[in-house]
């Protein structure tokens, strides 16, 4: 293993595992290091990848509860076998974390197990772990991929037992008979389902007064009501001040945010769930001299360079949508510009999916986001209700709506809710990305029964002619 480098990743995630693979591909000799002992960062091992298998796990028993009998299935005895779900889960993410190792060897590249620390510009040193001796890794370029850590609440300690994060919620021995979930955002939503589907009587307790903040408004307000009706409580407009674990279980303490109104809640398991922060931890910023903003996250310029020539940063750790699609583009934007390429990411056309039933899919501006812009728009909406396939799938909960603007029906925004969502969006994403219109989706061919066939109704809605509503 050479010690000096075109380029040295520290951090192995999608932002940092993609950008070393395009760096490798274009040429540059590359070394990645990640002291997790796994390659995929957050999200294949405690994040997106991991959530989703429980995700689908978990909805196959609520439809087998649930559904399955209104399609002349009798699976009458059913029962959970939670040890055999959370181990198909560990599976998914043994093989695809041993699938980046594959693609670390098969694009050359040195995969060193360890924390990573900047020296200063061009010195990365590698501590592998007691007992083992340091490494320092001379390289041209180094771009920090270190992604992010759970927010922590005053009051609110992280046992790993009672009082869990997502990492936590991801691995219960044992369904919860009550389960408080602290934040009604993307992980509170899609991990809250999958405990309530497989038996625990989930409360989200949400400080703001919306499920889903930052989302188009009319998404919020009906993907909450749609996951109250599946069971899900939703406590608004609260704080929680404090939560005592004990034998019975945790004692939370809650104060209204507007009435001040206090109040004690009891839960078996309590999911800590209030957003992410940069994670910078013991990396050297400071000693080479890279500096971070008021909140802990790295500016870097549109080349992805920090304020020190040769250090680049990419992903979470320097802030926008906190999203793998999004850090793995940055990896492979960043690793050309490296090479003297150009490489371009289109912010305002990522999208992002929440990976409940029925999925949530926003990409562009909302409603909302218009209006205060001052910038006029049509507005098309076709429900599920009304597209064949969603009937035939019995699966017809939400809406797809596009929005375009009034003068030139270019797209500005899409927003979905409904059965498979996240994938539905993608073809709106990518007309967007090449300037298209309403009318362009409106004039495809979609093949009929389909659900994409909403996406079309609701661009032929937008200019004033949708055909099955
Ligand atoms: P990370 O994936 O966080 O990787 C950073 C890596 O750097 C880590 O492995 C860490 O160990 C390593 N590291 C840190 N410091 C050092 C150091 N000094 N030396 C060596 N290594 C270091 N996003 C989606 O797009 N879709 C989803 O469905 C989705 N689901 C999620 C579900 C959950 C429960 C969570 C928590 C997140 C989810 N996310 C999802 C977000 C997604 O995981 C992150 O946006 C993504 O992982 C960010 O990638 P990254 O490469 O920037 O950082
Ligand atoms: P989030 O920002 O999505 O939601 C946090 C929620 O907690 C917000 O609704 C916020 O108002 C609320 N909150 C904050 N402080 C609170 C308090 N003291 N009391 C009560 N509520 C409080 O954060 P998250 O759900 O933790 O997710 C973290 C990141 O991970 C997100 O940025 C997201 O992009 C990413 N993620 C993405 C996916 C996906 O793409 N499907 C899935 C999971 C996570």
């Amino acid at each position: 293993m050479s010690d000096k480098y075109d380029l040295v990743v520290i951090g192995g995630g999608p932002g940092g595992y993609v950008g070393a693979i395009r760096a490798a591909q274009l040429g540059l000799k590359t070394a990645i290091v990640e002291m997790r002992g796994t390659l995929g960062g957050t999200c294949l091992n405690v994040g997106c990848i991991p959530s989703k298998a429980l995700l689908q796990s978990s909805h196959h028993f609520e439809m087998a509860d649930k559904e399955f009998e209104h399609h002349g299935v009798d699976v009458s005895g059913l029962k959970l076998n939670l040890k055999t779900m959370l181990g198909r889960k560990e599976k998914v993410v043994d093989d695809l974390t041993k699938g980046i190792e594959f693609l670390m060897k098969k694009n050359k590249i040195d995969y060193i197990v360890g924390a990573g620390e900047i020296i200063e510009a061009g010195k990365v040193s590698v501590s592998p772990g007691k007992g083992k001796k340091k490494q320092v890794l001379e390289t041209e370029n180094i771009i920090i991929a270190t992604g992010s850590e759970v927010t922590p609440l005053k009051g609110v300690k992280i046992d790993k037992k009672q009082i869990v994060s997502s990492t936590g919620a991801l691995s219960l021995i044992k369904v919860p008979k009550e389960m408080v979930v602290i934040g009604a955002g993307v992980i509170g939503l899609e991990l809250g389902s999958v405990w309530r589907r497989l038996g625990a009587n989930v409360t989200v307790v949400e400080f703001l007064d919306v499920a889903l903040p930052g989302m188009d408004a009319e998404v919020s307000k009906n993907m909450q009501r749609i996951l109250k009706k599946q069971g899900m409580n939703f406590k608004m407009k609260t704080m929680v001040t404090g939560a005592k674990p004990a034998r019975g279980g945790v004692t939370l303490t809650m104060q209204g945010r507007d009435d001040k109104k206090k109040e004690t809640m009891k839960a078996d398991v309590v999911l800590v769930a209030i957003g992410r922060r940069p994670f910078t931890d013991k990396l050297g910023l400071d000693k080479a001299g890279v500096t971070v903003d008021e909140r802990g996250f790295i500016p870097v310029d549109e080349d992805f360079q920090t304020n020190v020539p040769g250090i680049y940063a990419i992903g979470d750790v320097i802030g926008g949508a906190m999203l793998a699609h999004k850090a793995e583009d940055e990896g492979a934007v960043c690793a050309e510009i490296l090479s003297g390429e150009t490489g371009h990411i289109d912010y305002d056309s990522i999208p992002g999916i929440v990976y409940t039933h029925p999925e949530v899919a926003a990409a562009g501006k909302t409603e909302e986001q218009l209006k205060e812009a001052g910038i006029e728009y049509n507005s098309g909406k076709f429900p599920f209700s009304a597209n064949s396939r969603a009937r035939c799938n019995a699966d017809a909960d939400g809406f797809v709506k596009i929005l375009s603007d009034k003068a030139t029906d270019r797209l500005l925004g899409c927003h979905i809710i409904g059965p498979q969502a996240g994938d539905l969006i993608q073809e709106v994403v990518n007309v967007m990305e090449f300037g298209g219109s309403a009318e362009d989706i409106a004039r495809i061919c979609h093949g009929h029964p389909g659900l994409p066939e909403a996406v079309k109704e609701a661009a032929m809605a937008a200019g004033g002619r949708a055909i099955h509503i």
